[in-house]
């Protein structure tokens, strides 16, 4: 747990006039609803604020009120950087390293504004100018919940806010399912509820967006793909980039498919690899202790929680399956630790 002190926030977020706030590539849930809750709030507060994506976030979300607003830096660079330029702070939202976001990081870092890191993911780098860190929130939305009763209070919080906060938490936490949902967690759900989140359209709003095309690929996924191998208490699937255009693949669609091999008895580890634009992208989902954030740093130069970790690959889709294949001798102990 890292966390400037209240007081340091107050003034840095009541001298500052312009403001970003940037979050990860592949925005989900947790990413957009901390960073346009504290958009809501900073707005409140007459600054001139901007929500930063690296690249789009998936239609589920886009009900969300205010996302209109976010810009989107692949495709509107220049944009970009004269709103990073010109801000005098920076909220780096669900995410603590520059490299995740690759140029637009680099943007960051060369800028004159104050960088404020808001996350609950492990190990933030060291760079930053001011942190409210802490692994053991269940999301980043928690922790904005926190920041702005820090700074301001629980009043401050209003329908808007709560609704994007509600947002980001139920889905980091799986629809308070994971083990990372804590007494805290659900007391926050139940002041945001109080301050107006609309708790069951919002669940409507996320869960029960489906195309016809991704429930089927979810089908295809599950029936066609999946792999088992219990030796190692391991599942995965992988996906090419002609299945995706088979079942004209959107942004998000394949979101949540790695869970389901969890869902099997005796299962603790899953792995999905999809490829997108010739690149493998990788989502590795774990029970109990096996910690698949080490697991992808050590092997795929990824990252993210013990439970929840993306990762990528510049091998072939078959190669890069085969990698994982034969990593998993070496951490059978791990796998089969109680
Ligand atoms: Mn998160």
């Amino acid at each position: 747990m890292q966390k400037t002190p209240f007081s340091n926030f107050k003034k840095l977020v009541s001298k500052a006039e312009t403001i970003s706030i940037v979050t990860h590539v592949n925005p989900d849930g947790d990413a957009m609803g901390s960073s346009l809750g504290l958009y809501h709030y900073l707005k409140t507060k007459g600054k001139n604020v901007k929500v930063i994506v690296p690249n789009a976030f998936p239609d589920f979300l886009a009900w969300m009120p205010a996302s209109k607003q976010a810009m989107v830096f692949e495709g509107n660079e220049e944009t970009v950087k004269k709103q990073i330029n010109k801000s005098d702070v920076v909220f780096i939202l669900d995410f603590n390293n520059y490299k995740r976001i690759d140029v637009l990081g680099e943007l960051i870092r060369n800028s004159t504004s104050k960088k404020v890191v808001i996350d609950h993911h492990q190990k933030p780098d060291t760079v930053f100018d001011y942190y409210f860190h802490d692994e053991n929130a269940s999301s980043t939305s928690e922790l904005i919940y926190d920041f702005v009763c820090g700074i301001d209070s629980k009043k401050a919080v209003d329908k808007k806010m709560a609704n994007c906060l509600y947002t980001g938490i139920m889905t980091d936490t799986g629809s308070f399912r994971f083990a990372s949902t804590t007494q805290k967690t659900f007391q926050v759900a139940a002041a945001l509820i109080e301050a107006g989140a609309q708790n069951a359209a919002i669940y409507a709003s996320v869960n029960d967006d489906y195309t016809e095309n991704r429930l089927k690929l979810l089908g295809y996924c599950i029936y066609e793909k999946l792999v088992f191998i219990p030796e190692y208490k391991a599942a995965y699937m992988a996906l090419s980039e002609a299945e995706l255009k088979k079942f004209g693949f959107k942004k998000g669609d394949t979101e949540g498919i790695v869970n389901y091999a969890l869902s099997v008895s005796g299962i603790e580890l899953s792995a999905f690899f999809s490829e997108k634009e010739g690149a493998i992208r990788i989502s590795f989902r774990s029970k109990n202790k096996f910690d698949v954030n080490k697991f992808a740093r050590a092997h795929f130069s990824g990252g993210g929680h013990i439970n929840a970790a993306g990762a990528k690959s510049d091998l072939s889709l078959k190669d890069t399956v085969d990698k994982f294949i034969k990593l998993l001798p070496q951490y059978k102990a791990e796998l089969f630790k109680k």
